[in-house]
């Protein structure tokens, strides 16, 4: 089966400071993998490659099968790949309701605002229960889901999901892995990229490890846990 993502030997800089050397991985149809690795290894790196956001001066990015190596971030999206940050988007002085109908305009036109908006509250009740909120005035974690929601709705092809769990409470972590287990049902490949490894070794099947820019491990979830546990020390 065609990868929905495959890098082949990337090798990226910035300016003179090389971040990675060499990677190679492939995303299958359906597949959950998680990259994982210390503070400033690169993993945020491969999430930008994997998005368009960062051009590889060596190798290959493939997206279903076709070369994007070079493309803008939009013909990425376009392709069906979906990032997703730990960073905030969202219009404060909008409700959350408004919020969401902005981006669904965009991806489903007029008329499939109301299903977006049905399959988002859905996804994240909360939402529903805040949607007059201005989203300036809500948590930060509900912040997150807001910005969550107007990605997920779009059933992406691959979702390249970076250190969402960042600075979040367990609880609301906890309900963001069940947000990405359903969208994963939905038939979204994922590529989870944590520090926090127990939440992304209990979804994922796969993990790479990556060390100093480059993958110096990878293999299933169930043999990757004593290789974590001892590299990085999990929070579970
Ligand atoms: P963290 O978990 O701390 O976010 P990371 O594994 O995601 O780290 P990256 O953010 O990909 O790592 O960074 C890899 C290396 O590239 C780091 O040494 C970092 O300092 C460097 N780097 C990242 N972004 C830039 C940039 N815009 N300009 C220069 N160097 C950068």
């Amino acid at each position: 089966m065609t990868p929905v993502l495959e890098f082949r030997s990337v090798t990226a800089a910035y300016g003179p400071f090389r971040a990675l050397f060499g990677v190679s991985y492939t995303l299958a149809p359906g597949e959950a993998l998680a990259l994982v690795g210390s503070n400033g290894v690169g993993k945020t790196t491969v999430a930008r490659v994997a998005s368009g956001l960062v051009v590889p001066t060596e190798g290959s990015v493939l997206v279903a099968g076709r070369d994007m190596t070079g493309s803008k971030p939009y013909r990425f999206a376009r392709a069906g790949v979906a990032h997703a940050t730990e960073g905030r988007s969202v219009f404060a002085t909008l409700t959350v309701e408004e919020n969401l109908s902005l981006s669904f305009r965009r991806v489903r036109g007029r008329r499939g605002v109301r299903s977006g908006l049905e399959l988002a509250y859905e996804m994240f009740p909360v939402l529903g229960r805040r949607r007059g909120q201005l989203a300036g005035s809500m948590s930060g974690g509900e912040q997150r889901m807001l910005s969550m929601a107007r990605v997920m709705v779009e059933i992406p092809k691959v979702l390249v999901a970076d250190e969402l769990s960042l600075g979040l409470a367990p609880i609301i972590v906890a309900e963001l892995y069940d947000t990405l287990r359903r969208l994963r049902g939905e038939g979204t490949s994922l590529l989870i990229v944590e520090q926090q490894v127990g939440h992304a070794l209990d979804l994922c099947d796969r993990v790479i490890v990556l060390d100093h820019g480059s993958v110096s491990w990878t293999g299933s979830s169930a043999e990757a846990t004593g290789v974590v546990t001892q590299a990085f020390d999990p929070v579970h």
